[in-house]
C-alpha cells in the first residue's frame, strides 16, 4: 500500500463503488495529477483502507471502483489514549499531528489547575484537521478521536475503562514506565490511558488524587521536557514497550 492515501467518508461506499469529495477531488487532481485508469489507496477513517480504480473525474467529486480492501493495515493493536493538557499557540496542533502520525487512538484535550487556555469549538475542529491530514500521510487507516476539552478530574474518573493508567510527572515518586507486551496470538487488546500535564505542570494535589485513582506516575528521564515533547516521548515508549513498533 502506498503511503499517500485520501478520504473516503463511509456514507460515500455502496457495495464496491466509492465517491471521494470537497478538498479530495481537489488534492487527487490538481496536485496528484490522477486520472480515469489510475488507481488510489482510500481510507474511511474507522479502520479500513481501499485500493481503487478511478473511473470518472469530475468537478465536484471522483467515482471509482474498490479493487482491494484492508482491514486495520498499520494499525496497533493497543489502543492508547493520550490526555494531555491544553497548549498555547500551534503547540496543540503539533501534538496532535505527531501523536497521530505515532499511533494514538484518541486524544483528549485537558483542562487542569495550571492550565488557562481554552479549547473551543473552532480549536477542535483545527484539531481534527489535522489529525486527518496526519492519519492520511502516514498510511493510516484510523482517525483518532479527539473529545471536547475535560476536566482532569473528569479524566481521572475515567480509568476503570483501562488496564493501565499513566501520568508524566517530574517528581521523586515516579518510576520509569514499565509495561509488558501481550503474549503473541492473544486476541485482549490492551488499552493504556495517559496523563501528561500542561506547560505548567500539575500541582501535588492533582498528582495525589490521580495516584488515589490508581494512576501510576512516570517519568521521562532526567530532563524537564516541553508538555508536547512528553506526550510524544510517552506515547513512543508505550508503543515500543507494547512491541507496536517494530
Ligand atoms: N514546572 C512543571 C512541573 O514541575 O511539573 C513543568 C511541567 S512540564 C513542562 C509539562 C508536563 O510534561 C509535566 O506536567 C509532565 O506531565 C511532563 N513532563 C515533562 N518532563 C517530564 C519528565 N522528565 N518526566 C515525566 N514527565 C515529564
Amino acid at each position: 500500500m502506498h503511503w499517500e492515501s485520501f478520504y473516503v467518508r463511509s456514507e460515500h461506499i455502496r457495495g464496491s463503488q466509492l465517491r471521494l469529495v470537497d478538498e479530495e477531488v481537489h488534492h487527487l487532481t490538481r496536485v496528484m495529477r490522477k486520472q480515469k485508469g489510475d488507481l488510489i489507496w482510500a481510507v474511511d477513517g474507522l479502520g479500513t483502507a481501499y485500493q481503487v480504480c478511478i473511473d470518472s473525474v469530475s468537478r465536484n467529486e471522483i467515482l471509482g471502483h474498490i479493487v482491494k480492501t484492508r482491514r486495520r493495515i498499520r494499525e496497533p493493536i493497543a489502543e492508547l489514549t493520550l490526555a494531555q493538557g491544553i497548549l498555547k499557540g500551534d503547540r496543540f496542533d503539533f501534538l496532535v499531528e505527531k501523536v497521530t502520525e505515532i499511533g494514538v487512538r484518541r486524544i483528549i484535550p485537558v483542562t487542569s489547575a495550571r492550565s488557562d487556555v481554552v479549547a473551543g469549538p473552532q480549536k477542535i475542529t483545527r484539531w481534527k484537521r489535522v489529525a486527518m491530514a496526519a492519519m492520511k500521510q502516514s498510511g493510516r487507516c484510523l482517525l483518532p478521536e479527539i473529545s471536547e476539552a475535560v476536566s482532569l478530574d473528569r479524566v481521572l474518573t475515567m480509568g476503570s475503562n483501562y488496564h493501565k493508567r499513566i501520568i508524566a510527572h517530574p517528581g521523586k515518586g515516579s518510576h520509569s514506565v514499565s509495561l509488558t507486551p501481550k503474549s503473541k496470538g492473544s486476541l485482549a487488546t490492551q488499552k493504556i490511558l495517559m496523563v501528561v500535564g500542561p506547560a505548567g505542570g500539575f500541582s501535588d494535589e492533582e498528582i495525589g488524587m490521580a495516584n488515589e485513582n490508581g494512576f501510576h506516575s512516570v517519568s521521562l528521564g532526567p530532563r524537564r521536557l516541553r508538555s508536547e515533547t512528553s506526550g510524544i516521548v510517552l506515547c513512543t515508549i508505550v508503543l515500543s514497550q507494547l512491541g507496536e513498533l517494530e
